[in-house]
Parts: structure tokens; sequence; C-alpha cells
């Protein structure tokens, strides 16, 4: 019976894992991106229940090469460019292994005083790195969804502070764009506001929110009574990354007493970069700000950070503090259970303050802005092919394209394309046809790998012709 791992056994199986690790990040081009497995064949190679005795370390690892391995769809490849092409830099996956060691729970500062002093710091030089204002307090949790569900609950607090007692007592009405999150709606949904409150207000040609129709809207609903109390605004919407007019959409807030909630989740790191300062543009004047370090800050999931200019109110929204755990320093620190729904908390903020240092602001905002130039590239290709037309505009990283034909062929050259295990595309569906998405953002890429997925597309299209 092994009632622990000895330090000899850790040392030795640490360094056969990173030397796998390590092998696996230079060689990760000769996996195929998309796991070619069929639903259940993996759970049918596994035992039904776990093992009565300890096995050894040999065994586990020889089935994680043998059977999981096959299983997986690596997002960590760099032809990965469907949904949102994301990385686990080398830097944050070493920081991963740390925080797992050190396992802090920064539910409190006292039980993690690095925990809550780092995530303070880190966020505050990412806040500069964004360029937002430096009232803004971040905190950080797993995912952006999540921080969605903190944002609307504050806002609704400032509302209608009589929802911590008796539950929410005015008929509130959100508003968003049908190109948002589902998150936001998912956001509203739990929180009991309802699917039926929430206003999805159209877009322009260019996919972003309507302002007019955004005041018409809740105008409508103060005539008709109710109580509009907030609007969530995209920088980079999950479909086709269009970037919603952030300042107009902020005037309509402060007009009406409407908290402003900017989802940025993707598109808000492009701000690294002075040039593309822009996508920001009136975030300044948000309520609440969502940015996801481990979308396109190289970050290993999962790491959402939330930003709020009323962290008091985020506070008051959130906080319950039972007896066992008050602690001497409570009024001179912030613990940061306070700030949404977990208790228990990771100590996230090591990887991104780790990527941050090791690469710095320029080098970020330099492999950002390759990516963007891969993305206009690629445009540039489908929009040159007499096959092909683009089905949005491209403002960011990311391409919806279609060939010049049914939605059948175009499921079906998706499929061709992902077969081939070469690179990994995702879809869409705007305007009621089927749009085939690629995504850059994987800290490994090169222009190489971007030629070779065209043409990967191009080939696939050819076959589907023929
Ligand atoms: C990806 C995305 C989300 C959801 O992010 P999670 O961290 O996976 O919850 C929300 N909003 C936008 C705009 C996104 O692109």
């Amino acid at each position: 019976m092994k009632l622990n791992m000895s330090p000899e056994e850790f040392r030795h199986w640490g360094h056969r894992i990173v030397d796998w690790i390590a092998h696996y990040l230079e060689h990760i081009r000769d996996y195929p991106v998309l796991a070619q497995v069929e639903p259940g064949e993996l759970a049918s190679r596994l035992p039904a229940a776990a093992p009565e005795e300890g096995e050894p370390m040999e065994a586990i690892f020889e089935d994680f090469e043998r059977r999981i391995l096959p299983a997986v769809t690596h997002w960590n490849h760099p032809r990965f460019h469907a949904y949102f092409s994301v990385s686990a830099s080398p830097p944050g996956i070493l920081a991963e292994a740390l925080i797992a060691a050190l396992n802090m729970n920064g539910m409190l500062w006292k039980t993690s005083p690095a925990s809550t002093e780092l995530e303070q710091v880190t966020l505050d030089w990412l806040r500069q790195w964004l360029g937002l204002p430096d009232r803004f307090f971040g905190v950080i949790h797993d995912t952006a969804s999540l921080n969605a569900v903190h944002a609307i609950a504050a806002a609704r607090f400032r509302a209608d502070p009589e929802v911590r007692r008796r539950g929410q007592t005015l008929p509130l009405t959100l508003y968003t764009s049908e190109l948002a999150h589902s998150s936001i709606e998912k956001g509203a949904m739990v929180l009991g506001i309802g699917l039926d409150n929430v206003r999805k207000i159209g877009v322009d040609e260019a996919g972003r929110m309507r302002v007019d129709l955004l005041e018409e809207a809740v105008r409508r609903d103060l005539a008709e009574r109710r109580t509009p109390f907030c609007v969530c605004a995209t920088v980079g919407t999950t479909g086709i990354t269009s970037i919603d007019p952030v300042a107009e959409i902020a005037s309509v807030a402060e007009r009406y007493g409407l908290w402003l909630h900017v989802d940025a989740a993707y598109g808000g790191a492009a701000a690294v970069a002075e040039e593309l300062r822009w996508v920001l543009a009136g975030a300044e004047h948000a309520d609440s700000l969502v940015v996801n370090p481990h979308k396109w800050l190289f970050t290993p999931l999962d790491l959402s950070v939330l930003y709020t200019a009323h962290p008091d109110l985020l506070r008051r929204t959130f906080s319950v503090v039972p007896e066992y755990l008050r602690t001497a320093e409570d009024s001179r620190v912030v613990n940061l259970m306070d700030y949404g729904v977990p208790l228990g908390r990771r100590f996230r903020a090591l990887k991104l303050w780790f990527i941050m240092r090791y690469f710095g602001r320029r080098a970020v905002a330099e492999i950002i802005r390759r990516h963007i130039g891969w993305a206009q590239e690629f445009a540039g290709w489908i929009a040159a092919d007499p096959r092909f037309e683009l089905a949005a505009p491209a403002p960011l990283s990311v391409v919806c394209f279609r060939l010049k034909s049914d939605d059948e062929d175009n499921r079906r050259l998706l499929e061709a394309v992902n077969a081939t295990g070469r690179a990994y595309l995702s879809h869409t569906v705007l305007k009621g046809r089927y749009v085939i998405r690629f995504a850059v953002g994987h800290i490994a890429t090169t222009e190489e790998d971007v030629r070779s997925t065209w043409q990967t597309v191009s080939e696939a299209a050819d076959r589907l012709g023929g």
C-alpha cells in the first residue's frame, strides 16, 4: 500500500513529465488537431470502477499516452483555428505546476496573502496595458460566463438593493445585442431576471449593436413601467468579432441610469497594442468589464478578469461572512471571497504574472499584431478566390467565410477540412446561413501554419467540387 508518493518518485516522474511536455510542445504538429474518435470510444476502454489497490505511475502514464491522448483535441496546437484559438504558453504551464504545488486557497487575505496581493498587483498591471482607468478594480474568476453573472448581479443590486433580503422586487430589463455571447442570457436566466426580460438589440451591417434601437427599447420598457437596469456591450463578438459602439452605448446608459457591462472576453486583449487601443474606446465609462487572459493572452485555462469601477458595490452584492471566516485583518485587507460566488479560489494570478513578466508588453502586442495581420492575409485569399466569399468584416483575428454554395456544401467542406487532422475550424450561423470561422490566436502559430491551413481548405474545396 502506498500512503503517499515519495520525494524520489515525485522527482523521477516530475522530470519525466516535464520532458514529455517539452517534447509535446515541440512536436505538437505531428498530432491531428481534432480528436479522431467516436462518441463513447474512450469511455468504453476504461474500467468501470476505480482500482482497489494503487497502481504504478508507469501504468497510469502508459494509459495516458495510449488511451487518453488519442481522444484529446489539441487546443494547444498552432493550427487549432476553431472557436477562439487559445494557448497555454510555456511560462504559464510552468506557473501552473507551482500553483498546484502551493495549493493556496485565496478566499481570505489571511489564508493566502501572496495570492490576494499578487492578484491585485497583476490586475493593475494588466489594467495599464489595456489603457483602462486607474479606478478600475480587478478580480479573477474562472470564466467570463461566471464574471457575467457577477456583473449582472452587481448591476441588479444597484438597481434593486432589496434583492439581497427579499429577492428581486422590480420588473428589471436587460439589453444586449443579438450577437452577444450566450453567457449574458445565461446570467440573466440563473439570476432570475428571466429570458423574457432580456432585450436582444439588432445590429448594423458590421454586426454592431444599433444604438438607436437600444434607446427605443429602453423607452418602450419605461413607457410600459418596467425598470431598465443594465446594458451589456461586446468588444469582439464570439461569432464575428464585431465591436459594439461602446462610447455611444455608454451615453445611453448614462442617460437612463443603466449599468454598463463590457464583454471584451476575447477582443479586449487587442488593446495591449497601442494602435489597437481603439477597440476599448468608451470602455472607460464601463461599470464593469470582462477580459479573458485565457483567450488571447497566452494563459492556460482558466483565468478571466472582471474589472469594476464599483468594487464596494460588488462586495456588497456578494459578501456573506460566517463566523469561521472572520479574521482580525478584515478591516485592513481585501478578502477576495467577498467579490463573487465561489469561496475557494485558485492562485491563478501567478500564471498571469509569469506570462506578463516573461514576455513583456511589447512582445505580447507584437504577437497579437501578427495574428491580426495573418487573419487579414487569409481574408485576402478568400476574397480573391472566386469559389469563396467573406461572410462578415474581419476587424481582428477571426475570418468568417463560406463557399459560394449552399449550407450543405459548406458543412461538408468544414467536415472534410477537420477530418484531415491538419487544422481545426468551426462554424456559426449568420443571417440564417452556415458560415465557416477561421480564428488565429495561438502563441506558436506561424505564417506557414496559416498558409498551410488555407491550402488544406482550398484542396478540400477542390475535392468537393470534383
Ligand atoms: C468566449 C466568450 C465568453 C465566454 O467565455 P468563458 O470564459 O468560456 O465563459 C463570453 N463572451 C465572449 C464575447 C466570448 O468570446
